[in-house]
């Protein structure tokens, strides 16, 4: 495997503390606890052997990566390494000093999810009361710091009406990029899927807000716009193929290829406490699973767009088709599609408000709505 290409990007999960409680939350639903945490030296050793390998970005991740303290240990240390170093977050913990030190260590980006662009609802999805409205100012802060400034507005059945709002919400923060990004379901938001899935119409309504969105903004900020894979026709591209562009370490240090791959029974995954990330990224057996064509479904490795998606989500055809082997069932060529774009209507009109947030303990919220 010495001819094996290094991935793109690190996606370090620092920690599954987080002060929200989203619902559509994609960490797993069994998330590691604090005392498992991996140290600030064991985050330092990874970030070596990430630049050692030719990884070009990271990305601080979580759960909240702001809970950890030594955040600017961390992305100070990837600077001097040379890499990219972008913080995903969702701001409720930054103050203008903090941002403003996460600035001078390194950082270059900053990824700010937002839930809505109205109070009440956005903290509803959030279960944090407060969450919303301190983003103003987190975004102000961000823009004064100098970090460049991606918005992720994140998509369900209860704002897809808002989301021209979204969009001029992020324009109005002077972001550069807005990633209007649908649920997709994983981990929690698999859990709550009948209260978020919008309905096939609102979706071609947010697509055609979308394209009116993009052509007004061209040359002013980037519109990405990522659908429930449930209403296409094909499958996403998911990760740019298993284990072809993305390595994932957990808060407790083990090494996935994406963030659900944990689900996936049968596959043993290695921690960065066995060998090098090099190491595992050639040729650890969970990772050369479903790597490449040869890793496909026969009905992918026959397709014409087999590296154009790459054959799916293999964690979606477990969690559809009830195994990663099979075609992922948003795919036409599956004969779970229709049934599963049936699934995502019914599921679309149901009523379902009854939120199981995000814990370290599953628990159920208050069926009338209100965030903690
Ligand atoms: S999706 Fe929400 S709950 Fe999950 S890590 Fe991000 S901010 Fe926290
Ligand atoms: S058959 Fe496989 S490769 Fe072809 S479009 Fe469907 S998921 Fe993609």
């Amino acid at each position: 495997m010495s001819d094996m290409k290094p991935p793109l990007a690190l996606l370090a999960e620092l920690t599954h503390r987080c002060p929200m409680r989203c619902a559509y939350c994609s960490n797993p639903l069994a998330l590691d606890p604090s005392s498992a945490e991996l140290d600030t030296a064991t985050w330092c050793r990874i970030i070596d052997e990430a630049a050692e390998m030719g990884i070009l970005q990271i990305h601080f991740s979580g759960g909240e990566p702001t809970i950890r303290k030594d955040l600017e240990i961390l992305s100070a240390h990837a600077a001097e390494r040379g890499l990219y170093a972008n913080l995903i977050t969702s701001g409720v913990l930054l103050d203008e000093a903090r941002i403003e030190s996460l600035a001078r260590s390194g950082l270059a980006h900053a990824q700010l999810s937002i839930q809505d662009c109205e109070e009440e609802a956005g903290d509803w999805i959030g279960g944090l009361a407060g969450a919303h409205a301190r983003k103003w100012k987190v975004a102000e802060w961000l823009g004064k710091a100098g970090m460049a400034l991606t918005v992720n507005a994140v998509i369900t059945r209860h704002n897809a009406e808002r989301v021209g709002a979204m969009i001029d919400l992020a324009e109005s923060w002077g972001a550069t990029r807005v990633e209007v990004a649908n649920v997709q379901y994983y981990g929690w938001g698999l859990l709550n899927r009948a209260v978020l899935m919008p309905t096939r119409e609102q979706l071609m309504a947010m697509t055609k807000v979308v394209e009116a969105a993009r052509e007004r903004l061209r040359g002013v900020m980037v519109i990405d716009y990522v659908i429930p894979d449930y209403y296409a026709d094909r499958p996403k591209s998911c990760m740019g193929g298993w284990a072809r562009r993305f390595l994932n370490v957990t808060p407790s240090g083990r090494v996935l290829p994406c963030h659900a791959a944990e689900t996936i029974p049968g596959l043993v995954f290695e921690t960065v406490h066995d060998r090098p990330l090099k190491a595992i990224w050639a040729d650890n057996p969970a990772f050369e699973r479903y790597r490449g064509i040869a890793g496909m479904p026969e009905t992918c490795q026959a397709c014409d767009r087999r590296e154009i998606d790459w054959g799916g989500c293999r964690c979606q055809a477990l969690a559809l088709a009830g195994s990663a082997e099979a075609v992922d069932p948003t795919c036409e060529k599956s004969p779970l599609h229709e049934e599963v774009q049936a699934l995502a209507a019914r599921e679309a009109v149901s009523g379902h408000r009854d939120i199981v947030y995000r814990s370290f303990s599953l628990e159920k919220s208050d069926p009338s709505g209100k965030a903690r």
